[in-house]
């Protein structure tokens, strides 16, 4: 079933792009794994998947040493400054900063493992309260702040949308944070680049595609629901 949904999802994003004049080639697929077990993974490995996202960090490091081929994997979720050394030379993205002390701990831990880390500025584009992620407004200045750190490498903006029923009610919100990141890429500044939009889940990635996201994050549409229970 798994190979099955990554074929329809990819389908999908294809077709998304099709309708913008997009290549598909600028959007990468991020299997989101959280709470699934490894025999899923590769299982999505099988069909050639190499990007996954996680939420928490045990589970990160728990999947990387139980799965011997090189894999991409994404830190997605809040991340607790205390927990940032055991992935740093773990992940190839992390998706979830959200503050300058953040940043800065992150940029210690590679600083020690001699690595430099790319990641995105987690940004609440809805204003929800219940969400982490940099107010819109304050998200130019947060880059600024953290851009001159060595060893941590700004690559664009993340954020998680409401949770709609219709998918078309979060094309706005899509398109301003797209809009962030042209504001933000214009001043040019050293050190950042912002040529990655990380937007759309299970429920609305076609229209973050279409609106110009560059990696969607995809759980229950590939592994089906999760269950938290046990
Ligand atoms: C769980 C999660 C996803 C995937 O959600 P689905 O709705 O299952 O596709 C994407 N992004 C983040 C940050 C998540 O925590």
């Amino acid at each position: 079933m798994i190979k099955e949904n990554l074929k329809y999802v990819e389908e999908k994003i294809a077709k998304a792009c099709e309708r913008v004049g997009r290549n598909k080639d600028e959007v990468t697929l991020i299997a989101v794994s959280k709470t699934k077990p490894i025999e899923d993974i590769r299982e999505a490995m099988e069909y050639g998947m190499t990007h996954f996202g996680e939420n928490k960090v045990q589970e990160i490091v728990d999947k990387y040493q139980s799965i011997s081929e090189p894999l991409n994997w994404h830190m997605i979720g809040h991340l607790q400054r205390n927990k940032v050394k055991y992935i740093v030379d773990k992940v190839v993205f992390i998706h979830s900063v959200d503050s300058l002390r953040l940043a800065e701990q992150i940029n210690e831990e590679a600083k020690k493992k001699n690595t430099v880390v790319k990641i995105l500025i987690e940004v609440n584009i809805a204003g929800e309260e219940s969400k982490f992620g940099v107010k819109p407004e304050e998200t130019l200045s947060l880059v600024e702040q953290i851009a001159p750190l060595s060893n941590v490498k700004i690559m664009g903006l993340m954020t998680i949308a409401p949770y709609v029923s219709n998918a078309e009610e979060n094309r706005i919100h899509f398109q301003k944070l797209r809009k962030l990141n042209i504001d933000i890429k214009s001043k040019n500044i050293d050190n950042v680049c912002m040529d990655v939009l990380s937007m759309g889940m299970t429920g609305d990635y076609e229209v973050a595609v279409e609106e110009g996201a560059t990696m969607v994050r995809v759980g229950t549409g590939i592994f089906g629901e999760r269950n938290y229970a046990v």
